[in-house]
């Protein structure tokens, strides 16, 4: 099949740019566990193809769905890897390497399975790809690296399905502005994570402190600040909350933090019966064997998070510093309805965006305590194993994110007090 592709100049992490599928080597098969989405084009093209021995395995996992929308009638294509043998593609050989490429090139893969792990985004006339962190070669190269991350402007083939923001749906003028200068917005605050004249908690608290920024003051004001201080910015002027917590009010801190947690996670049990409700309470008492649940999971939590975590944190900057710098880019000042998701003022949007970088922390965190508890000890690789974790339960579906994080906001806490919970 030939090249459809348009090229574009795209701002992208600049690991990006020398960035190899790890293929045959791979320890995952990117495609394996997911019903994958075929573009029409593509879809079409496997319906025709001349290769008998392909053929077979067109009709064994690439599914056609027609449904009737209004007066019309329209066809979808996926594979249907959930049904296959281990959920693994039929495409795919002994070797984990895909038949379809092999025999007709790089370009008879769907736009799914081509651009597989880039991700872009579109801002009014401004590219940006970023990767999913569900790649193991995109995890070690955005992750480990010792130096800051940087970022360039490259030209690249692009997605046509890319998610497009146009500012003109915004009528906040703050935050319409901002999303005009989204990569200087961006670019500034990941500089700010990286000043390490701080330790990483305070990076964070710094960064969610100049969001908190948004509203009193301009984005406009806002942004000509943070450009000019650059890395430079004084902690102290702007709501920055201190580690300095007496040890009796950061247990009541950290019980009431895995409460509003417990809330925003566990939306998904709303449309479960009343009994099951039930029985978790009765099962969640029964374990922890005191009245508060929340109570015990606070004790478990502080005792390995002060013995490991918190060193682990002080020693290993780099590790937390990259992730976040990948969240900031791939994520902030993005996930807004224009008009149904209730997020429409730039107050609002600063405390989603500090919900964001809060929860995503916390959960880190919570995972990284589990991990540290069931092998006694964190390094490198598992610190990049909890990352795939976090990516493949949480990051990777933003409908849930959204919703999550939407919960945290709408729970009656300041951003003063979400950006103390960091050091929790
Ligand atoms: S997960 Fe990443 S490295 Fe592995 S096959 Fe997919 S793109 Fe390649």
């Amino acid at each position: 099949m030939e090249n459809q592709y348009r090229k574009q100049t795209v701002t992208m992490p600049s690991y990006l740019a020398k960035f190899e599928c790890l293929a045959e080597n791979c320890p995952q098969t990117c495609c394996q566990g997911w019903n994958i989405p075929v573009d029409k084009a593509h879809g079409e093209f496997y319906q025709q193809l001349p290769d008998e021995f392909l053929q077979r395995k067109v009709s064994q996992v690439v599914k056609k769905v027609r449904r009737k929308q209004g007066n019309q009638i329209k066809t979808t294509f996926h594979l249907d890897v959930m049904s296959q043998p281990q959920a693994r593609c039929a495409f795919l050989n002994t070797q984990n390497r895909c038949e379809l490429q092999e025999k007709y090139g790089e370009f008879a893969l769907c736009d799914t399975c081509y651009f597989f792990p880039r991700q872009f985004l579109r801002v009014d006339q401004q590219f940006s790809m970023s990767a999913s962190l569900s790649c193991p070669a995109v995890r070690s190269a955005a992750i480990l690296p010792i130096a800051p991350s940087t970022f360039i402007e490259q030209e690249t083939f692009i997605d046509p399905d890319t998610e497009w923001i146009l500012s003109d749906d915004y009528a906040d003028p703050d935050f319409k502005f901002i999303l005009n200068n989204r990569q200087p917005f961006i670019e500034n605050l990941i500089q700010l994570l990286q000043n390490r004249q701080f330790d990483f908690i305070e990076s964070l608290q710094q960064v969610c402190a100049q969001l908190n920024r948004l509203g009193p003051e301009s984005a406009e004001n806002l942004l000509s600040d943070l450009e000019t201080r650059g890395c430079e910015l004084q902690t102290g002027t702007n709501e920055v909350m201190t580690l300095d917590i007496p040890p009796d009010r950061r247990f009541a801190e950290t019980q009431e933090w895995i409460k509003q947690l417990d809330s925003a996670l566990n939306w998904g049990l709303e449309s479960a019966s009343a009994a099951s409700h039930a029985i978790q309470k009765d099962l969640l008492q029964l374990t922890a064997g005191i009245s508060s649940p929340h109570v015990r999971m606070a004790e478990n939590y502080l005792s390995i998070k002060q013995t490991s975590i918190d060193y682990f944190i002080l020693d290993n900057r780099h590790l937390f510093e990259n992730l976040f710098a990948h969240c900031l880019f791939s994520d902030t000042f993005t996930n807004y309805l224009p008009s149904s998701s209730g997020i429409i003022d730039i107050n609002s949007i600063a405390h989603f965006e500090i919900c964001r970088l809060v929860l995503t922390f916390s959960l880190l965190k919570i995972l990284l305590v589990n991990s540290a508890q069931n092998s006694g000890n964190l390094d490198d690789s598992s610190f990049l194993e909890v990352v795939g974790e976090l990516d493949r339960k949480y990051l990777h579906y933003p409908d849930f994110m959204r919703f999550s994080i939407t919960r945290l906001a709408a729970a009656p806490l300041s951003n003063a007090q979400l950006i103390s919970w960091i050091a929790s």
